[in-house]
């Protein structure tokens, strides 16, 4: 959608990335790693410093307890993290069990290990699981279960309930999880993020992915970590050592000294929530129907009074004729259902916003 967006000259809120600068503080600390010399390979697991620096962040927001000698790798963004926690576990046969709509990075990579995707879907309006039907597909072959909190491309974030039935399910049936949580500061509305680390079973038998593009606007960056106990950790590194070795050195050392300062990344939500806000006040008399967004920097949007139009047709004919490129709801799902939702990424200027806002009112 973003070369679509780029060949029709259309607004782009298709794909997931800020249209606004990263702060010049982190990007003079990159440089000063560069010019201090920080340019030869890091230590395989990552900077030991900026190690540190995330677990004692995960202690402070967590209460949790991860040594940053055993229980942490920086990886090239939470992709390389979940493609990582993928290979290190998932042999031919194993089943995974993931939410759809789900991020399109989890079901490609189960399969490239010859392991089999159980698809449980999330049902508009507000896409909350199904633990009744989790235990229903559990066999004796599931291995693992991935879930997103704050979730794409919804807005919803999982419960404390969920996660206390996530945890026993997986504790039951012997599971490893996948928890992706790089919106983890991205959340709304006084809500709170529940990280699978502060459940502690569930913890134990958990990988955290996590990417510093989300929280800190420099997706271009691919900068991000995977948390987890040692016996996961020790698998993931036999992966991790042959795949990349360990990944870009002066990022991490900027980022490790930006992370001393907890209001880059505590006051995001805020930040966020205005801007979902800003935008959704400017779209409120349009004939879209708008979806609860909870957390994450994407907003659904249900176009069925507009057009009965597929998803991927109706996003086409916004980019190619109205000149706004947004992402077909459809895309995220394996065997894609005929709802007419879009999503749209609001982390975006306001002048974006605004003439975005103006296209979508006009429809
Ligand atoms: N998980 C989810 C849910 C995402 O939305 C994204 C980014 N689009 C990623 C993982 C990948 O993050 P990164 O860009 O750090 O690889
Ligand atoms: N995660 C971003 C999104 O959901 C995009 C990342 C990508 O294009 N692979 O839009």
């Amino acid at each position: 959608m973003s070369a679509m967006a780029m060949e029709y000259n259309a607004i782009n809120l298709s794909q997931g990335f800020p249209n606004f600068k990263s702060d010049p503080v982190l990007i003079d600390l990159v440089s000063k790693a560069m010019k201090d010399g920080h340019n030869q390979y890091a230590p395989m697991a990552g900077d030991v410093y900026l190690r540190e620096t995330i677990c004692n962040k995960m202690h402070q927001l967590y209460n949790t307890t991860y040594s940053p000698d055993t229980d942490i790798v920086i990886t090239a963004g939470a992709t390389q993290a979940i493609f990582t926690a993928i290979a290190a576990t998932i042999s031919i046969g194993d089943e995974v069990i993931i939410f759809t709509p789900a991020y399109d990075c989890y079901g490609p990579t189960i399969q490239l290990f010859g392991g089999k995707v159980i698809e449980m879907q999330l049902a508009s309006p507000y896409f909350t699981p199904d633990w009744e039907a989790v235990r229903n597909v559990i066999s004796n072959n599931t291995k693992m279960i991935i879930i997103n909190t704050p979730h794409n491309p919804s807005g919803m974030l999982f419960s404390e309930t969920d996660m206390l039935q996530l945890q026993q399910i997986s504790e039951e049936h012997n599971l490893l999880v996948i928890s992706d949580e790089v919106y983890e500061h991205i959340i709304f509305d006084g809500e709170k993020h529940q990280s699978a680390a502060t459940f502690e079973q569930l913890a134990k038998r958990s990988f955290i992915t996590a990417s510093f593009g989300k929280t800190f606007h420099n997706t271009g960056w691919k900068m991000g970590y995977c948390l987890g106990p040692k016996t996961l950790m020790d698998e993931f590194k036999k992966v991790h050592q042959y795949n990349v070795f360990s990944v870009n050195h002066p990022f991490q050392k900027a980022l490790a000294e930006y992370l001393q300062n907890e209001n880059t990344y505590l006051g995001l939500g805020q930040f966020y929530q205005q801007k979902r806000d800003f935008f959704l006040n400017l779209i409120k008399d349009s004939k879209f129907k708008i979806l609860p967004s909870k957390g994450t920097y994407f907003q659904l949007l249900d176009f069925s009074e507009i057009s009965q139009k597929s998803d991927k047709a109706f996003a086409e004919i916004l980019t190619k004729q109205h000149k706004l490129a947004t992402i077909p709801i459809s895309v995220f799902n394996k065997d894609a259902l005929d709802e007419k939702i879009i999503r749209v990424c609001f982390a975006k200027t306001e002048e974006t916003l605004i003439d975005a806002a103006k296209i979508l009112k006009s429809l």
